[in-house]
């Protein structure tokens, strides 16, 4: 069966996967989705005999249905390969009464090479599908960890070039050290003086600006994304849940069929879509718990039925969340819309215009399956130092959320269904506030010394990626106000 995508904003579109993941965003400023969502067609038991890169060309094969077997087979095998510091790919640890699933030992050291090491190769296979003559020029806009991941991903890979914009102090001094570092010719990167969503809104508007895009075909180029609006980033994130249910049944917590929950720190709503994704596929999953840091939004939303952007934004110490317009959300939106794209175009609307909307009962009805949690920066704090003292663990501050989202949940509810908890980020991407959390003494030490006590402390080897930071050369240090984004972008492909 060929699985079509459509827009989420009209319904005359309706393209092939490759050319979805060419194009990132819908001409209509939708996003695509898939048509239906394909059932897994595995036995589950037989998950737990299977590698990371089976497991993976199980399920993007049932959602790229124009790429061949062989196209994946070769994707799969470039992205997952010993570029990740361990075989298992996606490791799950047990620790206090839930498995962490960690999606940090990819290149850079966060979630985002979960899907941003096979990016790259998708699109530049489906430029080929496509018989694309445009240079491929990558947008992104990075709340931190998107940002390295997609020019790592990216850097040096022919007939592309990529432009990566992050909020110039929203984002943790290890994450902007990696990006300001970063070598290859086709790579440019861009501080904004402003937030995430200044970023993500400036980026959205570049790409549905029709006069440059003409412009940019004109001079040989044309626009991609890499930021999880793509479904090219989507598809493979839905992999590690059904890796992570395979490994649950291998180490005798599950048996086949059995139910799992899992707990997703979530910032704009890609990962726990995801895990929605692997739903309806038909992995056993029963609740989709919701991890927000202060920036609450999707918390009051599930809570109330009205999203609500307006209203103060908070920089925490889980700066990828720092987000209160959830762009993945929409997709929900979408679907629980009864796959109505005029009835999602009036919420996004809505959105653009007041901030805010309100969905209907009926919808609200058909999110029951989700439950939104929030940490304060206290909670997220202690439950660091609590996780450390009890199990020796050292978890980031990202997935930290998740874990004392995860530990109220179980302690109101009483659910004891085995959970995974998704670990983000490695704690050396945010040692100082990891290390404030575990050792008080720790306050005026540099960055660098920082990351050498977590090492002592957690018992774990410095990653690579930190080690080359050390004394990397500063390649990029242009900062711009976010309505200078179109003139910075001429300046790099026009140069
Ligand atoms: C991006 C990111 C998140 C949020 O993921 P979404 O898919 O945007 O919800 C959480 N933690 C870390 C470390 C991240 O890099």
């Amino acid at each position: 069966m060929d699985i079509m995508y459509r827009s989420t904003r009209s319904t005359q579109t309706r393209v092939t996967a490759s050319r979805a993941i060419l194009n990132g965003l819908a001409d209509d400023g939708g996003l695509y989705v898939p048509e239906q969502i394909p059932a897994l067609d595995i036995p589950l038991s037989k998950l737990a005999d299977m590698t990371y890169q089976e497991t993976a060309l199980a399920v993007m094969r049932k959602f790229l249905t124009d790429y061949t077997e062989e196209e994946l087979s070769y994707c799969i095998s470039r992205a997952y390969d010993s570029k990740f510091d361990t075989e298992e790919i996606a490791p799950l640890t047990e620790a206090d009464n839930a498995c962490y699933l960690e999606l940090f030992h990819g290149p850079t050291i966060a979630f985002k090479d979960m899907a941003l090491s096979i990016l790259p190769y998708l699109m530049t296979t489906a430029a080929a599908k496509n018989q694309e003559k445009h240079e491929i020029v990558i947008l992104t806009a990075t709340s931190g960890d998107t940002g390295k991941a997609a020019l790592a991903g990216f850097a040096d890979v022919p007939g592309t070039k990529i432009i990566v914009f992050y909020p110039k102090d929203g984002v943790s001094p290890v994450q902007e050290r990696q990006m300001v570092t970063q070598k290859g010719a086709n790579t440019c990167v861009i501080g904004i003086r402003g937030n995430f969503d200044d970023a993500q809104t400036g980026v959205k508007k570049l790409f549905s600006d029709r006069e440059l895009k003409k412009e940019l075909e004109q001079k040989g180029f044309c626009f991609s994304s890499a930021n999880s609006i793509n479904i090219g980033r989507l598809v493979p994130q839905i992999v590690y849940y059904v890796h992570a249910y395979g490994r649950l049944l291998s180490m005798g917590k599950i048996s086949a069929g059995e139910k799992i929950n899992v707990v997703v720190p979530t910032g704009n709503f890609g990962n726990i879509l995801a895990a929605f994704y692997a739903k309806n596929m038909g992995l056993p999953i029963a609740k989709l718990i919701c991890a927000s840091n202060e920036n609450k939004v999707l918390f009051d939303f599930f809570e109330s039925g009205v999203y609500n952007r307006n209203r103060e934004f908070h920089l925490t110490s889980s700066p990828s969340m720092d987000i209160l317009i959830s762009s993945n959300l929409e997709r929900l939106i979408y679907r629980v819309a009864g796959e109505d794209a005029k009835k999602n175009s009036s919420f996004m609307e809505s959105l653009a215009k007041t901030g805010s909307y309100e969905i209907t009962a009926e919808m609200r009805q058909a999110l029951s399956d989700f439950i939104g949690g929030y940490a304060t920066e206290e909670q997220t704090s202690e439950e660091i130092r609590q996780l450390y003292e009890k199990e020796h663990y050292v978890i980031d501050t990202h997935t930290a959320v998740a874990s004392h989202v995860y530990r109220s949940y179980r302690l109101e509810t009483g659910d004891d269904t085995a959970a995974v908890v998704v670990s983000t980020a490695s704690p050396y991407k945010f040692a100082r506030s990891v290390m404030q959390s575990i050792d008080s003494s720790c306050k005026d030490l540099g960055d660098f010394e920082l990351i050498d006590r977590l090492c002592a402390a957690s018992g774990t080897p410095v990653p690579a990626a930190i080690e080359e930071i050390r004394t990397a050369p500063v390649l990029h240090d242009q900062v711009i106000r976010a309505d200078e984004m179109e003139a910075a972008v001429k300046r790099f492909l026009f140069a």
